[in-house]
């Protein structure tokens, strides 16, 4: 089960000067709201943007000589400042330094990473899940979270409402595999996206509310896979057509947005197995002011062409799990292609 994450307004600033010696990675953007208000400072501030596995150990060894057990290792910022926190905690562990306090405190909640004990890295343009790194304490700090721009934080909820197109790759994947599955997993999940859909004025605002909606979301969404042993209930063929994407372009993309669009192509392909209508989808995203179309993307109909030609074959050769990309009942030739496209310009 991860941690339960502790609210407040400020809290990150109080719990900071209250800590001894800790190491802070960090981003500019949320350094610069909170620095002015410390009146204690790291030991080292590392500003890291890259998940490249060496860059890492090169992260790792250029701080080697000031780690010593009983300091706290400290991620402020999105994915990258608190996996980087995650790493080197991690690593640190490995070298003998047990006794070592890892704090995250997302200032910007569009991914889940900071909830998730693995730890993902690049590697040669891939990522892969090198280990666990467990936090002593999650802060959510309302104010600090609220001064990140707003259209981030809603992109978050897509990592959630991933539910709506991966529980219909489950029910493909049980049909025609006979994969495991259980009614009750697959309810709570169920249960979790609409309660986020019940959500969708206060996520709109961004107001604290909104912000508690989406982090309980999270974490019930991370709980429930931890329990379940894999992502199956929240991840499916809309992060894998994502993965196949970044494959080809190599480019980042805002994760939410990304796999907003890709959630209504999987609700579209999946047709009478989807657990829950297209208009339902486009509706909340529409509601809650989250872009989702492949301009605000900045993904250009070619590349999504290419992607959609490739995406069956790059699902087997990565061995992903079953989706609606393994499907016999799929043809995903150039007609198909067309009628995909056409539709997702009218999102
Ligand atoms: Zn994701």
């Amino acid at each position: 089960m991860p941690i339960r994450p502790i609210y407040g307004n400020w809290n990150s600033v109080d719990f900071l000067d209250k800590i001894d010696k800790y190491i802070l990675c960090t981003m500019e953007e949320p350094w610069e709201i909170i620095k002015p208000k410390l009146s204690k400072f790291p030991i080292k501030t590392i500003f890291n943007k890259y998940m490249d596995i060496n860059h890492l150990r090169l992260t790792y060894n250029n701080s080697e000589a000031i780690i010593e057990d009983s300091i706290a290792i400290v991620g402020i910022g999105g994915g990258t400042a608190c996996d980087t926190a995650k790493y080197l905690t991690w690593k640190s562990k490995k070298q003998g330094h047990t006794d070592i306090d890892l704090i995250l405190i997302p200032s910007i909640i569009s991914v889940d990473a900071f909830l998730c004990s693995s730890i993902a890295v690049r590697d040669n343009n891939k990522v892969n899940y090198i280990g666990d790194s467990y936090p002593e304490k999650i802060l959510i700090d309302y104010e600090l979270i609220k001064s990140a721009p707003k259209f981030l934080n809603r992109a978050g909820v897509s990592d959630t409402i991933s539910i709506t197109s991966a529980l219909g790759d489950w029910l493909i994947s049980r049909k025609q595999t006979n994969e495991r599955f259980d009614k009750t997993v697959f309810n709570e999940a169920k249960k979790i996206a609409i309660d986020l859909m019940d959500a969708r004025n206060k996520i709109r605002d961004v107001s604290e509310e909104g912000i508690k909606a989406l982090i309980e979301g999270f974490f019930r969404e991370v709980d429930l896979c931890e329990k379940w042993g894999n992502a199956r209930p929240e991840e499916g063929s809309e992060h894998f057509l994502a993965y196949c994407i970044e494959s080809i372009t190599h480019d980042h993309y805002i994760h939410g947005q990304l796999i907003g669009m890709n959630i209504l192509i999987s609700l579209y392909l999946q047709d009478k197995m989807a657990e829950f209508s297209i208009d339902e989808i486009r509706q909340f995203f529409s509601d809650i002011k989250l872009d989702i179309s492949p301009q605000s993307n900045k993904i250009p109909l070619e590349v999504l062409r290419e992607a959609l030609n490739s995406v069956e074959k790059y699902v087997k050769n990565e061995n992903l799990m079953y989706s609606i990309y393994n499907s016999p009942n799929l043809k995903l030739d150039d007609k198909k292609i067309d009628e995909i496209i056409q539709f997702i310009k009218t999102i």
